[in-house]
């Protein structure tokens, strides 16, 4: 049996366990897949260990995914480009660094008929999901990519390494630029379970055109304040589950070395959170 697990501080709360083993099973695979609390200075001690215990490969959550850049032998372009690794695989001693993220975000922007390709995006947020899917998001012909973040100086940088525009947070910037978008994509945790902080003023999204579509990269809860006003306001939208899922589903695929049943994995997935709720 191949071992498999996610590895992240805290872990207790992560999904991959669950998103991860509904799937081995769908696809009749003779693995285990668990999860390992490993601190954010422990990153190199661990991959050790991995190997040392046979390892096939681990998922990485915070705050392990940039250390692991510079920890793999070899890392994947998307891994490389967004500087983060989500995806470990380990092979004849040699470590390979991926990142599903991107991936995931694009496929499940698609899924839910938002193609970005052509378009005009108000990003929000400049952290390590929004690197993901910035980068996604040009590398599939989005026409332009606006990158909103409270910090103007964190956008300015991630916007010098790919062809988006910064700007900053304030309530008539976003409605400024809301007016020319076609979708927004939330990248901030504002609104996520947990963390206190909501957006303080949503009337931006009165100001998008009635074609936009409004991606929260949040999947707890289920439904943010930002996606209930967007949809009460008659706007096509989306939360995160959707990337949770395809971005463990490719990362599975690397761990088994190749192609499996994506819908049908997906489906698993998605059947197993839905018994949760
Ligand atoms: P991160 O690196 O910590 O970035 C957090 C972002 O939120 C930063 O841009 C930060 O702005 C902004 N922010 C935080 N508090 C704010 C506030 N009070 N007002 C305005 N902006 C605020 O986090 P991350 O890893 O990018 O994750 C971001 C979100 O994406 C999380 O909710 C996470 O759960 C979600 N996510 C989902 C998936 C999925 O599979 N669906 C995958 C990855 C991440 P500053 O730069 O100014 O601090």
């Amino acid at each position: 049996m191949k071992k498999l697990c996610v590895i992240g501080d805290p872990i207790d709360h992560s999904l991959s366990p669950i998103i991860q083993n509904a799937m081995i099973g769908a696809a009749g695979l003779d693995f285990a897949y668990g999860a390992c609390r490993v601190l954010g200075e422990e990153t190199a001690q661990w991959l050790t260990r991995a190997k040392t215990e046979g390892y096939t490969g681990f998922n990485a959550t915070m705050p392990h995914k940039q250390a692991l850049v510079k920890l793999a032998d070899e890392l994947s372009n998307d891994a490389a480009r967004i500087g983060a690794v989500n995806t470990v695989c380990i092979r004849g001693g040699r470590v390979y660094g991926h990142n599903t993220d991107g991936e995931g975000f694009l496929r499940a922007l698609r899924e839910a008929d938002m193609e970005p390709a052509g378009k005009t995006v108000l990003v929000l947020g400049a952290g390590g999901a929004a690197r993901a899917v910035v980068y996604k998001l040009i590398e599939a012909g989005a026409a332009h990519v606006v990158v909103a973040n409270r910090t103007v100086a964190r956008a300015e940088q991630l916007c010098g390494e790919f062809a988006a525009a910064a700007c900053d947070f304030a309530a008539d910037t976003l409605a400024s630029y809301a007016a020319r978008s076609d979708l927004v994509v939330n990248c901030t945790n504002l609104g996520m379970t947990g963390v206190a902080n909501q957006f303080a003023d949503l009337s931006f999204l009165e100001r998008l055109p009635a074609h936009a579509g409004v991606f929260d990269l949040i999947y707890s809860p289920r439904r943010t304040a930002l996606l209930e006003r967007a949809e009460q306001l008659g706007l096509q939208i989306s939360n995160g589950l959707g990337m949770l899922i395809w971005q463990g589903v490719y990362a599975l695929e690397h761990f088994a070395g190749e192609e499996l049943d994506e819908a049908a994995l997906a489906a698993a997935a998605r059947a197993a959170l839905e018994e949760l709720e």
